[in-house]
């Protein structure tokens, strides 16, 4: 599939917001928005005029997609589901792209962030329910069980991800059995519980695709 290959702090400096695409690095202080970078292309001094209102939903859409390392075709075909589910679009939308395998892997802390989560899930080293999955867009559904499979147990990887659950700990709708590279998906996690998402307007994203 698919996938963004230039150089992620990139990304994260054209929305002048922490999308953290890296691992310990997004925590330091050699992360550029903590440097605070200016956006790519721009002039440190130069004034950064108001958005339009088309700007303004542009960004937020870019926000989410690029926080999930997602391109928009395969964005856009989550944003349709989300559309035709009951409830409001906008957590529908947040709810689909926070099952997905690839999200629930770098969440359970088996990859330090989402990229490295789609890998371990395309090189066949995760289960779940037991199944062997390399689909990293697949849903997972509540009660469902991720884990590493058996001969994955030793990946360097996921042993130094997991270290993150001591120092971070678990995310509520997720259970995480670290000594044996297991977790439940226990529920599709509320929109209040995504926190680290609070300042995205994903409402916004559903008025861009209306239009
Ligand atoms: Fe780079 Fe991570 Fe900082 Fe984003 S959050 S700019 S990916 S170090």
């Amino acid at each position: 599939m698919a996938r963004y290959t230039g150089p992620l702090c990139r990304l994260c400096r054209a929305e002048q917001r922490k999308l953290f695409l890296k691992g310990d690095r997004c925590k330091s202080d050699k992360c550029p928005i903590n440097k605070k970078r200016p956006m790519p292309g721009k002039d440190p001094k130069a004034r950064i005029g108001k958005r339009s209102d088309y700007g303004t939903m542009l960004r937020e859409k870019q926000k989410l997609k690029r926080t999930y390392c997602m391109l928009e075709k395969q964005f856009r075909l989550f944003f349709d589901r989300a559309l035709r589910m009951p409830g409001i679009s906008g957590e529908n939308l947040i709810g689909l792209l926070e099952s997905r395998l690839d999200n629930v892997v770098f969440r359970m802390h088996f990859a330090v962030n989402r990229n490295q989560a789609r890998q371990i899930v395309q090189h066949g080293h995760v289960r779940v329910n037991g199944k062997p999955v390399n689909i990293p867009s697949y849903l997972v559904r509540p009660g469902d069980t991720v884990e590493i499979k058996e001969a994955s147990k030793t990946l360097t990887v996921v042993k130094d991800a997991l270290k993150e659950v001591s120092k971070s700990g678990v995310y509520p709708w997720l259970s995480v059995d670290e000594d044996g590279m297991k977790g439940t998906f226990v529920s599709v996690p509320r929109r209040e519980d995504v926190t680290d998402l609070a300042d995205i307007r994903e409402q916004l994203v559903v008025e861009l695709y209306s239009k």
